[in-house]
C-alpha cells in the first residue's frame, strides 16, 4: 500500500510550497491544505518586505544558505513561468564609517563563498553612483538581489495545487494532532481529519503545533513585530533599490533598511520589537496567555537578560518617530521627518532555544509520521520552492516507512 493522503498545515508560501511539491513528487498521492484564515498569506508571507534575497549573509553550508541560494533560482523561474512581478533592482550594503568595514568584509566573504554572483565591494564614491542619496565610507553591492509579490506567488502556488487536483480548507484552525497506528488524526472545530502524513508549516504558531504532534516544546516561538514607514511618494526619488545597514552579527534580523516595493513606493523598516501577541500588528494588540507563554519560556528569559539593552533601544525606537529618523538619516542624510509615514507591520516567528540563543538556521523536526517546521524566519519566502524540495525529499523516507 502507499501513501494516499498528506496534510499540510498553513497556507503560508512555505505551506502551500511544500502542498505544490509533494503533488509534483508523489503524483496520485491527495493532498490537503488546512488554514486557519479565510485566504492564503494572511501573516508572515502577506506583511514581508517583498526582497528575494541572493544568500549574503548566511553561515556557508547552512540550510539557510543553500535553499535560499537554489530557492532564489527556481523563484526567478518560476516568476517566468507565471508572469508575476519580479524586478531584479540590486541592493547595497552600506558600511556607514570604518567601524563597520571589519562586517562588511565578513558578508563579502560569505557571499563569495555561498557563491552569489557579481557581487562587487563599492568605495564612497561607487556607493553614491548606484543609489546618489546614500552615504557611507563602502558598500557591497549585489546586483541580483530582487523584489517580488509574496502574495502573488502564494496564491499562484494555491492555484497549482488545486489544478494538480489538492484541496485547501479555509477556516480550519487546527486543535489538535493524534498519531496512531499509520494514520495522522488531525481535529478542528468538531470535524475530524484522518491522513497517512503531516507537515507543519504554522509560522507564528508552529511550536504549538508541533508540539501537539509529539514534537519537544522547543525551541519556542517568541514573536518580534516589525514596523515600517514608508517614503512620501515625493521622495520616493531618494531610492533606487534596496539600501541595507550592515546587520549586527548577534542577531538574526538585517537591520531597518530601505525597500523599492514591487508595485511602487518605498519602505523603510522593519525593526525588531517584542509582540505582546503572536499575530499583533499593532502597538496595543496585547493576548495575555501569548505573552505569558513568551515570558515563561526560560530561552526568552535568558535571550531577555543577554540583550536588554538592545530590546530598549528597539522599543525606543518604535516609539519614537525622530529616532527612526536618525537611524534612516545615517544612510540616506536628506531624508526629513515629513518624508516619512508610519505605514504596516509584520511579525517574525524567530525560534529561541532554551537556552536562550535566537535559532538562526531554518529547522524542521521528524516525528514519525510528521514534519514539523520550527525556524523558517527570512530568508523562508526566497528559499520557498527549495524548502519544499527538501522537505518532500525527507518525507519521502516517512512516506515508505512503516507502510505495509
Ligand atoms: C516583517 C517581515 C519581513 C520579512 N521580509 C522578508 C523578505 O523580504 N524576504 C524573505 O524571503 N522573507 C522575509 N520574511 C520572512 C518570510 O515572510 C517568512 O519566512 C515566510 O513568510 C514564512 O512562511 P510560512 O508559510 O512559514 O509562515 P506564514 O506565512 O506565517 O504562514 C503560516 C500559516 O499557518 C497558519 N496556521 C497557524 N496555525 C494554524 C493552525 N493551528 N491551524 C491552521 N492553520 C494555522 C497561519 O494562519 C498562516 O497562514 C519577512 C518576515 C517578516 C515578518
Amino acid at each position: 500500500m502507499s501513501v494516499q493522503h498528506v496534510g499540510v498545515i498553513g497556507a503560508g508560501i512555505v505551506g502551500l510550497a511544500v502542498a505544490r511539491r509533494i503533488t509534483e513528487a508523489f503524483p496520485g498521492t491527495e493532498v490537503t491544505v488546512l488554514e486557519k484564515e479565510d485566504r492564503v498569506a494572511v501573516h508572515q508571507t502577506g506583511h514581508n518586505s517583498g526582497v528575494v534575497h541572493a544568500g549574503l549573509y548566511y553561515t556557508p553550508g547552512s540550510l539557510k544558505a543553500t535553499l535560499c541560494r537554489r530557492g532564489m533560482g527556481l523563484l526567478k523561474e518560476y516568476t517566468e513561468e507565471k508572469k508575476l512581478p519580479y524586478d531584479e533592482c540590486g541592493k547595497l550594503v552600506v558600511a556607514i564609517d570604518e567601524a563597520e568595514i571589519a562586517g562588511l568584509k565578513k558578508i563579502q566573504e560569505k557571499s563569495a563563498a555561498n557563491g552569489v554572483p557579481d557581487v562587487k565591494w563599492l568605495d564612497n564614491v561607487g556607493l553614491r553612483e548606484i543609489e546618489p542619496y546614500a552615504a557611507g565610507v563602502a558598500a557591497l553591492h549585489s546586483p541580483h538581489t530582487a523584489i517580488t509579490d509574496y502574495v502573488a506567488i502564494a496564491e499562484a502556488y494555491a492555484d497549482d495545487i488545486r489544478s494538480a487536483g489538492g484541496t485547501i480548507e479555509f477556516n480550519f484552525p487546527v486543535e489538535g494532532i493524534t498519531q496512531y497506528n499509520d494514520k495522522v488524526q488531525v481535529k478542528s472545530n468538531g470535524r475530524t481529519l484522518v491522513f497517512d502524513r503531516l507537515v507543519v508549516c504554522a509560522g507564528l504558531q508552529s511550536d504549538k503545533v508541533a508540539t501537539w504532534a509529539g514534537d519537544d516544546a522547543g525551541p519556542a516561538i517568541v514573536p518580534f513585530r516589525g514596523e515600517y514607514y514608508q517614503l512620501v511618494p515625493e521622495r520616493t526619488h531618494m531610492v533606487k533599490g534596496l539600501i541595507y545597514p550592515v546587520p549586527n552579527p548577534d542577531y538574526p534580523f538585517l537591520g531597518v533598511h530601505y525597500t523599492k516595493r514591487v508595485h511602487g513606493g518605498v519602505d523603510l523598516g522593519p525593526n525588531a520589537v517584542l509582540a505582546f501577541a503572536r499575530e499583533g500588528y499593532n502597538r496595543t494588540s496585547f493576548k495575555p496567555s501569548e505573552l505569558w507563554e513568551t515570558l515563561k519560556w526560560p530561552g526568552f528569559r535568558k535571550l531577555a537578560q543577554q540583550h536588554w539593552r538592545m530590546g530598549a533601544e528597539e522599543m525606543a525606537g518604535s516609539m519614537s518617530k525622530s529616532l527612526y529618523l536618525r537611524f534612516a538619516q545615517k544612510y540616506v542624510p536628506e531624508v526629513q521627518a515629513s518624508d516619512i509615514v508610519r505605514t504596516h507591520a509584520g511579525v517574525r516567528a524567530q525560534a529561541v532555544d532554551r537556552d536562550g540563543s535566537l535559532v538562526d538556521d531554518f529547522r524542521i523536526s521528524k516525528l514519525d509520521k510528521v514534519m514539523a517546521v520550527r525556524n523558517a524566519p527570512s530568508p523562508a519566502a526566497t528559499s520557498s520552492l527549495a524548502i519544499a524540495e527538501y522537505i518532500t525529499d525527507e518525507l519521502r523516507s516517512l512516506m515508505t516507512a512503516n507502510v505495509a
